[in-house]
C-alpha cells in the first residue's frame, strides 16, 4: 500500500493499524485528523474488541456492562470528535456508591472537589464514625502524598498500613478496587488505585461522575468513531487478521515493515501500530527479534475474567437507581437497564474479578445470581431468560509487580498500542484510548520533525 519510488525509497507515510478495539480505533482517528494515510485492520466482522454490541433475542446487550468516569479526559474527547453527544449519549451520575442494605456514600453536590468526597465519606451510612474518620485520614495522607508510593505494594496491605477495618475494605475499597482494576485487593497495585483515585477525586467535581452509556457500546463508540476514520479518508477493513509484520527490506534503513494478513495478502507500510490484546501482539512479533523484550513483558501478563449475567424479569420490574453494589455474595454491581438503555426489566449483574463464581456452569451461575436478587429486591419476581457472558481474558491483572510494555518500541516506526500497555490506568477504556493516541501522537510528531524515513 505505502509507494516505493525509484531509489526504494518511501513516498509518502502510510499507517497500518492492527487491532480495532478502543486503542487501535483512537490512533486511527488521531492520524486521521491529521490528514494522514491510514488503514486499520480488524480480525473480528465487528470493530470494538472487548468494548462491544452483542444481539441476544433481538436485543442489543454489550459483551460486558461498562461504566466510564468523568475522569476519562482522552475518551470523551474521541467521543466528542466523533459527533458523539455526550449529555445525550450518556447518563451522568454524580458520586454515590450504594452497597446494598449496608452502606451508600453520596458525594453533595454544593460543595468542590475534593470536599464533595471527604464530607461524603464523613456523612456515609452504614459506617461507624471511628471508620469515618479513618477513610478520611487515609483520603487526606493519600493527597498529602500527591497519590504516590515509593514502592508499589498489594493494595490491601497498603490498606492495613492506613489503618482500614476489614468492613472498611469489603465495603468501600474492594468493591472500587474491583470496579477500576478488576483486581483482587491482595494482588492489586497501589500505584494504580492511587492514578484512579487522583484523577477522579481531584481537581473537578465531575472527575467523579460516573457516566453509563444509553446505547450499545458498539453504537456508543465504535461506530461512529469508525465513521469519523473513514470520512478522514482512513480505511477500515474488519475481518481481517494480520499474521505477520516483517521489516520491507525495499525501504531505506529497513524502516518500512509487510503486513501479512491470514488470507495471504501482503501490504507495505511506513509505520505500524499493533492494537492487539498482548497475547495477539506476541505471535506477530516472530520474525523481530528487536522486539522480543516486549514479547516477553506481554506474554508474562496474567489475566482476570469478567462475568456478566444478564437477567430479563417482567417489563414493570425496576431498581430504585442505575446502579447498586453488593458487598457479600456473587453479585457484585446490579445496572438497570431499564433505566439506562430503556430495555426495560433487563438486569445486567457484574462479576469482577476471579472467584468461587468460576466453578459454577453459566446455568448454575445465573440461578444462583437470580437467587440473590429475590432476596435482596424481592418485587422483582422471576426472571424470563438469562444470559451470561464470561470474558475470561477481560482485563490483564493489574498487580503491583507487573513490568508493561512501552508505546515505543525498539525498531522506529513500530508502535504498541492497549490498555496494557504502559500508562496510569489499568484496563480501561481510557488506559486504550490514551495509548493508541500516544502511538499516533509519537508517529505525527516523527513526520512533522522529519525523523521518519
Ligand atoms: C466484560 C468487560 C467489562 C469491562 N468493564 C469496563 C468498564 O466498566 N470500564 C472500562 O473503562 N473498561 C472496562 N473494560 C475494559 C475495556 O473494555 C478494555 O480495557 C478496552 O476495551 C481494551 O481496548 P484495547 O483496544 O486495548 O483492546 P481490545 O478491545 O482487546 O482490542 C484489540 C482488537 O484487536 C483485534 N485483533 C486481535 N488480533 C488481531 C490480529 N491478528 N489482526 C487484526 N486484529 C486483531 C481484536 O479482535 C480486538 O478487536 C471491560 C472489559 C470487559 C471485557
Amino acid at each position: 500500500m505505502a509507494g516505493l519510488d525509484d531509489m526504494g525509497e518511501k513516498l509518502a507515510p502510510h499507517i497500518a493499524v492492527i487491532g480495532g478495539g478502543c486503542a487501535g480505533l483512537a490512533a486511527a482517528a488521531k492520524l486521521a485528523e491529521h490528514g494522514l494515510q491510514v488503514t486499520l485492520f480488524e480480525s473480528s466482522p465487528n470493530l470494538g474488541g472487548r468494548a462491544r454490541g452483542v444481539d441476544w433475542k433481538g436485543l442489543r446487550l454489550d459483551n460486558g456492562q461498562h461504566i466510564l468516569l468523568g475522569a476519562y479526559q482522552e475518551t470523551l474527547s474521541l467521543l466528542k470528535q466523533a459527533g458523539v453527544d455526550i449529555d445525550q449519549k450518556l447518563v451522568r451520575l454524580p458520586l454515590k456508591l450504594r452497597m446494598h442494605g449496608e452502606f451508600e456514600l453520596t458525594a453533595p453536590s454544593f460543595l468542590p472537589a475534593p470536599l464533595h468526597i471527604l464530607f461524603g465519606l464523613l456523612s456515609a451510612t452504614g459506617l461507624s464514625w471511628k471508620d469515618r474518620f479513618s477513610a478520611l485520614r487515609i483520603m487526606t495522607w493519600m493527597r498529602l502524598s500527591g497519590f504516590k508510593i515509593s514502592q508499589d505494594m498489594p493494595l490491601e496491605r497498603y490498606l492495613i498500613q492506613h489503618k482500614q477495618s476489614p468492613r472498611l475494605v469489603r465495603l468501600l475499597w474492594e468493591p472500587l478496587c474491583l470496579a477500576a482494576l478488576n483486581t483482587l485487593v491482595a494482588q492489586a497495585s497501589t500505584q494504580v488505585f492511587l492514578n484512579v483515585l487522583r484523577d477522579s477525586f481531584t481537581k473537578v467535581k465531575s472527575n467523579s461522575d460516573m457516566l453509563l452509556p444509553k446505547e450499545d457500546l458498539s453504537t456508543l463508540i465504535a461506530e461512529p468513531v469508525a465513521n469519523y476514520i473513514q470520512n478522514h479518508r482512513g480505511n477500515i477493513r474488519t475481518a481481517t487478521a494480520i499474521s505477520e509484520i516483517t521489516k520491507d527490506t525495499q525501504v531505506k534503513n529497513n524502516q518500512g515493515f509487510i503486513v501479512k494478513t491470514e488470507g495471504g495478502e501482503e501490504f507495505h507500510f511506513s509505520h505500524v501500530i499493533v492494537a492487539t490484546s498482548p497475547f495477539r501482539a506476541a505471535p506477530l512479533f516472530e520474525k523481530l527479534t528487536e522486539l522480543n523484550h516486549a514479547a516477553t513483558l506481554a506474554k508474562k501478563l496474567t489475566y482476570q475474567p469478567i462475568y456478566t449475567v444478564y437477567l430479563q424479569y417482567s417489563e414493570d420490574a425496576k431498581l430504585t437507581m442505575p446502579m447498586i453494589g453488593f458487598a457479600q455474595g456473587l453479585s457484585q454491581w446490579v445496572f438497570d437497564r431499564g433505566l439506562l438503555y430503556g430495555q426495560h426489566g433487563l438486569l445486567a449483574v457484574v462479576i469482577s474479578a476471579e472467584g468461587d463464581h468460576q466453578a459454577l456452569t453459566q446455568e448454575q451461575l445465573a440461578v444462583e445470581i437470580a437467587e440473590e436478587l429475590s432476596v435482596a429486591f424481592p418485587e422483582l419476581g422471576q426472571p424470563l431468560w438469562h444470559k451470561v457472558i464470561a470474558e475470561k481474558r477481560a482485563t490483564f491483572s493489574c498487580t503491583y509487580i507487573i513490568q508493561r510494555p512501552a508505546q515505543k518500541t525498539a525498531l522506529a516506526n513500530l508502535y504498541l498500542a492497549g490498555d496494557y500497555t504502559e500508562g496510569d490506568y489499568p484496563a480501561t477504556i481510557e488506559g486504550a484510548v490514551r495509548s493508541g493516541v500516544l502511538c499516533a501522537n509519537h508517529i505525527i510528531e516523527s513526520i512533522q520533525q522529519g525523523t521518519t524515513p
